[in-house]
């Protein structure tokens, strides 16, 4: 069985075993490793790819530096995404530096979460939340 995972790097699109997920599979355009331990700095671009491509979840903190609950969420989202492991994809967008993204997305306050996979919106929550309670989020909406 193999899914399809964009590299968050390069925006490729990849093919991969699913054992492999977790023996360090790498993008075979860049290189660089498809499943990473921490959130990863995205452009709107590369989710534009990804919400539709992947078959994994990918959750996304829609965050700017402004922010200051955005902010004091950074650290959960962190941990959130160690916790989760290969089962989960995480990834954070600067809506500042992505101004269509809040028209795109239907924002209407940060910080905000979205899970996408395969070209769906699987579940999306406003506001900070701790790690345990995003972990617990996403693992229920994958199982969806
Ligand atoms: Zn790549």
């Amino acid at each position: 069985m193999s899914i399809k995972l964009t590299c968050l790097t390069c925006g490729q699109g990849n093919r991969i075993p699913e054992d492999r997920l977790g023996g360090g599979a790498k993008c075979g355009t860049c290189g660089d490793r498809l499943m990473k331990d921490k959130p990863v700095e995205i452009s709107l671009d590369i989710l534009k790819k990804a919400e539709r491509l992947d078959d994994l979840p990918l959750v996304v903190d829609f965050w700017a530096s402004w922010c200051g609950p955005c902010r004091m969420m950074g650290p959960e989202f962190a941990k959130a995404a160690s916790a989760l492991g290969n089962r989960a994809r995480f990834a954070k967008l600067d809506t500042e530096a992505y101004p269509e993204t809040g028209s795109r997305y239907s924002i209407r306050g940060i910080p905000l979460l979205i899970a996408f996979r395969s070209g769906r919106e699987l579940g999306r929550r406003t506001g900070v939340t701790p790690a345990g309670e995003i972990a617990d989020w996403v693992g229920a909406s994958a199982r969806a």
